[in-house]
């Protein structure tokens, strides 16, 4: 007969438990919206971080999106500004499609541009929480290969 000892599994398990309850704990600090585009005729859901917020003072605040969409074999490019208050809703939404000869008013250019240098610094911010989970990841990954060689049945 094989005997396993229970112990080294029940703290796999433990583990596993463990690192689901922090990863649910980090997504909290993301929130799922949905809004309608009229572009697209769709309902659109956009994920917006909890941090967002951090240093704003005046609300509803525009959050400028882009993004493609194909209608009829026809690629577009949607501008969208939502204006979001902040409790994270979405108050009002400005849709555009973006063309060759589309002319932006100079607020909008202002508002594009801060969006994307606030977008890269929160990619930035992703990339070094991302390369720490990756790292711990790799860890548990090298604590489960020992646990597992160790569980093996001795004949
Ligand atoms: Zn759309």
């Amino acid at each position: 007969m094989k005997y396993i000892n229970l112990f080294p599994k029940i703290k796999v398990f433990l583990n596993i438990y463990l690192y689901f309850s922090y990863m649910v704990e980090e997504n909290n600090e993301i929130v799922t919206k949905r809004y309608i585009c009229k572009i697209c005729n769709s309902t659109h859901s956009i994920k917006i971080n909890k941090d967002l917020l951090k240093g704003k003072t005046k609300f509803p605040f525009p959050y400028v999106i882009l993004h493609d969409s194909i209608i009829k074999n026809e690629l577009k490019e949607v501008l969208t500004i939502l204006y979001v208050d902040n409790n994270l809703e979405i108050r009002h939404t400005e849709i555009q499609e973006i063309v060759d000869d589309n002319l932006f008013s100079k607020s909008q250019v202002v508002e594009m541009t801060k969006t994307l240098f606030e977008e890269n610094e929160r990619l930035r911010e992703d990339v070094a929480i991302l390369t720490k989970e990756l790292n711990k990841l790799k860890r548990l990954k090298a604590f489960y290969k020992r646990i597992l060689l160790r569980l093996k049945p001795v004949n």
